[in-house]
């Protein structure tokens, strides 16, 4: 029996025969893995987890719109609701678990004092509708949230209201679209992306009118200059670029690029996904961008996943600012003010890009992390993923192919070239993470890296939990080496559920409950 750095057993007999055994409880549950019902399952709609006098007999202004039928939502005891939402979160891979090494995502450590702050009533409690006068704190917090990302970035301006990544990369395009527009620049309507982009770049290219014309990558992995030198036009809005880029790599020649996008009369849209790589080390603005989107969810640890909220204030140059969105907070005399419309001559905001103002517990949560690191602390952060990131690249160079030469910046990017000849491909190998307890790396992105494995470890990961990641690796790619095909093919075993067909999922989403009965009927 093989034994691991700590001394125990690599594969503990009993966990062997288990295995093999494959015996299945009576219960459906596993020790503390809960079989969980559906709510619509488990409850009735007879019950109510409360009891409440009677409603009087009202008038209602709703005609035939009423609702004739029982609304049919499940009643349940507050016991019963717990369970159920405690035994989906321990079939949840989280964050405050374990390692999450998904690639681009930077899945960092939220620090629990942004939760102390967001929930704090003057700001957890607020109304988006509320007179002025009584947010004047949250406004002011909205103030120096804007302070921080417009130093921290070099840029001017912010719109803090974009909701998302994608949703900031919307409003910079916007933006720049209406640039051109007041311009009379209107033939400018194609936008260069390298083809190592995020797939949300060209997406929102042609969201807003636009044609996408593909750069290809260098054999470094980064933009092929000469090739975009080749794409330049008079037709030509401007440029979609992350940087670092999503092969984690700092983009070197983005200078001169910005001025060839500049000269050739574009704009230069950076994707800032990956602005937690040099917080503090480099200010975009000083590297000619003209717009670019935070992931406040991403570099400054609001919490995501699971669809929660993010937020992607858009930071913009001088020649962008006048056509930001309302709404922005300014200073008038002693007081706060939202600016919800502009029609001074100078300023031509293109609209807006939400109901209100964006997602006022993300600011809070993002401002009490710059606040609690400090200038020098944000530095130190980025550094640090940098630092963990190279750490993991030099463990695993060798019995893992990495993808291109030289250092990387904050996620260390392999190709599938080790599991060659292997029977074992990218997924099989991601799904052998799942039975050893880790969640898998980004994997098959970016595009132009075959069988991409995408590691982003973050700062938050300590020198031993990279150690322990690393050698579970290693050791999983030696396994693939040694013919263990059927370990991955297998994979996940140990998982409460194995493969799922994830394309039907997404294709033909089952999004409404019915009665079993309704089903079996539907399915005739
Ligand atoms: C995450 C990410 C996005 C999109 O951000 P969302 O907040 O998920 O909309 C865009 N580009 C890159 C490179 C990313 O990593």
């Amino acid at each position: 029996m093989s034994l691991n750095k700590q001394g125990r057993p690599s594969r503990p007999a009993v966990a062997q025969a288990e295995n093999e055994g494959q015996f299945e409880t009576f219960s459906g549950s596993k020790a503390l893995q809960q079989t969980e019902l559906l709510l619509f399952d488990r409850g009735d709609n007879e019950r109510t987890g409360v009891d409440l006098p009677d409603t009087p007999e009202m008038d209602d202004d709703l005609g035939d719109l009423a609702r004739k039928d029982a609304i049919g939502l499940p009643g349940l005891t507050e016991p019963e609701a717990m369970r159920h939402y405690v035994r989906l979160s321990q079939k949840n891979y989280a964050i405050d678990l374990g390692v999450y090494p998904l690639g681009s995502c930077t899945m960092k450590h939220n620090p629990r004092l942004n939760e102390k702050m967001a929930r704090l009533p003057g700001f957890g409690d607020l109304h988006p509708l509320q007179p002025e006068s009584t947010v004047q704190g949250a406004l002011a917090l909205m103030d120096q949230l804007s302070h921080w990302l417009t130093t921290l970035t070099g840029m001017p301006a912010v719109a803090l209201s974009p909701k998302a990544g994608a949703h900031g990369e919307l409003c910079g395009m916007l933006a720049i679209r209406a640039k051109l527009d007041a311009d009379g620049q209107t033939q400018r309507r194609r936008v260069l992306v390298p083809d190592s982009a995020h797939g949300t770049n060209p997406a929102t290219a042609v969201q807003c009118g636009f044609t996408v014309d593909e750069i290809p990558s260098d054999s470094s992995g980064r933009v092929d200059l000469e090739a975009l030198k080749g794409k330049l036009g008079d037709d030509v809005a401007g440029i979609m670029l992350t940087n670092p880029n999503t092969c984690g790599l700092f983009e070197r020649d983005i200078r001169t690029i910005a001025d060839l996008i500049h000269e050739a009369g574009g704009y230069f849209y950076c994707d800032g996904a990956n602005f937690n790589a040099i917080v503090g080390r480099v200010r975009p603005g000083d590297l000619g961008v003209d717009a670019m989107h935070i992931n406040l969810h991403k570099t400054f640890s609001t919490p995501h996943g699971g669809g929660g909220p993010g937020a992607g204030p858009t930071v913009f140059s001088d020649a962008l600012a006048p056509y930001a969105p309302v709404p922005y907070v300014v200073k008038d005399g002693e007081k706060w003010k939202l600016v919800e419309r502009n029609e001074d001559a100078e300023g031509q905001p293109f609209g807006r890009m939400s109901a209100f103002h964006g997602q006022m517990g993300m600011f809070v949560r993002a401002l009490s992390y710059m606040m609690s690191h400090g200038a020098d602390g944000l530095k130190q952060a980025s550094e640090d993923a940098v630092l963990n990131a190279n750490y993991l690249l030099a463990l695993l160079d060798g019995p893992m192919t990495r993808a291109f030469d030289g250092y990387c910046m904050h996620e260390a990017l392999f190709n599938d070239n080790f599991l060659k000849d292997t029977g074992v491909e990218t997924l099989d190998f991601a799904k052998a993470m799942i039975d050893e307890g880790y969640h898998p790396m980004t994997m098959y992105f970016p595009l132009v890296v075959h069988g991409a494995l995408l590691i982003e470890p973050t700062e938050s990961e300590s020198k031993t939990s990279l150690d322990r990641f690393a050698d579970t690796l290693l050791a999983l790619a030696e396994a693939a080496k040694a013919g263990e095909t059927e370990r991955f093919k297998q994979a996940p075993v140990h998982a409460p559920l194995r493969r799922l067909d994830e394309t039907q999922a997404a294709r033909q989403p089952v999004l409404r409950w019915k009665p079993a009965e309704a089903e079996a009927q539907a399915a005739q």
